[in-house]
């Protein structure tokens, strides 16, 4: 039975995992490590577990308050931030100070 409680895709990047969960106030813990998960959003791709290079970009994106909430944001992200199939982590930094500047410029 699924319960109704919107599910989304928590991140452990220290296990390079991903869980499918309900979305939660606090920050829910990792199973395997019991280190806090981040909330990645209901699009969000989680990368194999031994891609490290992809997580890596997963993990700027966390940092920058980038998520996956939506089918909107999952195309906003591949096509302005990540652009490449395998996008280089400094091209990545690139673009999204850019469109922070973009960004600012609007206001
Ligand atoms: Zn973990």
């Amino acid at each position: 039975m699924k319960e109704n409680h919107h599910s989304t895709h928590w991140a452990c990047f220290d296990c390079r995992k991903s869980f499918a969960k309900t979305e939660s106030e606090t920050a829910r813990k990792c199973p395997e490590c019991a280190r806090a998960m981040t909330d990645m959003g209901a699009f969000f791709e989680p990368p194999r577990k031994l891609n490290v290079k992809r997580w890596a970009i997963m993990k700027i994106l966390a940092d920058y308050d980038y998520r996956f909430n939506t089918k909107d944001s999952f195309i906003y992200i591949q096509n302005r931030i990540l652009q490449a199939k395998n996008p280089r982590a400094a091209d990545v930094i690139e673009r999204i100070e850019l469109e922070k500047q973009l960004k600012q410029n609007d206001d």
